[in-house]
């Protein structure tokens, strides 16, 4: 399953989710549909709300994923089918677990910081916990560590001799670097994971790779040490894990195996049955409805 170590530079497309907000996604792509169990990478802004107007995305479903929500600035607002009612704010982590199947919204908060920028990733979940109950998870702290003039914080698995309390399901790394310039460090990797860095802002060096913004280096596996140089102020995402166990199949908001689950989330979705709960209380639409996957449309409905 492992590839060895490799470079692979991957450019975010640009899209708009909700009623207007910019985003840039770099997986799944075309070139690369995971990394690890990280099967999706938003990066969310940087936007300002008086131009993009605020973020509403109404409620909708999800299956067989996590949902890893990490704000560099602004804020927003969670509902979900359990009842859970969070506020995310810059420097905390929240983690939705959807095992069988959640449904959520999100929203900024009414008022709201002018600024949005952040990223949500989605992990899958290996088959052993994919069917599990919904849960949802904050995490108000996170341990950081500063080392080589980079400042890292641990929002998934270990690094650094420090462990994200994040709920986890597969072996799993994600760590957030920040510097304000003229930093350098060798960092230990796992030869077993295989890993990929995507730049949020500023410049920086990633395994001898120059990246810019929305630019996501995958760095393959089989190294144990990884070149990180940056010699202005600078931003960026490290993702890892070990290899996924199985090949995913992803439509709109569902992370399955077979086909027939999706075309069974979909239906009972949009019919509003199949466990996917209700969100209450948000007040900018209707729920979402799923779209028919193009490889069903000659079936009857
Ligand atoms: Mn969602």
């Amino acid at each position: 399953m492992t590839s060895g170590p490799e470079l692979q530079i991957i450019e975010a497309r640009a899209e708009i989710v909700g009623d207007g907000m910019p985003i840039h996604r770099a997986l799944p792509s075309r070139l690369r549909r995971m990394v690890g169990p990280w099967c999706f990478l938003d990066h969310i802004g940087p936007a300002t709300l008086d131009q993009s107007g605020p973020l509403h995305v109404g409620p909708h479903p999800h299956t067989g994923l996590q949902t890893v929500t990490w704000l560099i600035e602004g804020e927003i607002f969670h509902r979900d089918s359990l009842g859970t009612e969070q506020l995310i704010r810059p420097g905390q982590l929240n983690v939705m677990t959807s095992g069988r199947a959640i449904s959520h919204s999100e929203e900024s908060p009414n008022p709201a910081s002018p600024n949005m920028h952040g990223v949500q990733f989605w992990i899958a979940l290996p088959d052993a916990s994919r069917h599990v109950e919904p849960m949802f998870d904050h995490y108000a702290q996170l341990p950081i560590v500063d080392r080589g003039g980079f400042h890292f914080t641990v929002i998934e698995g270990e690094a650094l001799g420090e462990r994200s309390p994040a709920r986890s399901f597969w072996p799993t790394l994600g760590l957030d670097v920040v510097t304000a310039g003229g930093a350098a460090l060798d960092l230990p990797l796992r030869e077993d994971f295989e890993y990929a860095a995507f730049m949020l802002t500023g410049s920086a060096e990633v395994g001898g790779e120059t990246l810019a913004p929305n630019a996501l280096v995958y760095l393959g596996s089989g190294r144990n040490v990884l070149a990180l140089r940056s010699e202005k102020p600078s931003r960026f995402m490290l993702i890892g894990g070990k290899p996924f166990e199985s090949p995913i199949l992803m439509w709109w908001n569902f992370v399955a195996r077979e086909k027939a689950e999706i075309l069974k989330s979909v239906r009972e979705w949009n019919a509003g049955e199949g466990g996917f709960g209700e969100v209450h209380g948000y007040a900018y639409g209707q729920r979402l409805s799923a779209p028919v996957p193009p490889w069903i449309e000659h079936e009857p409905q």
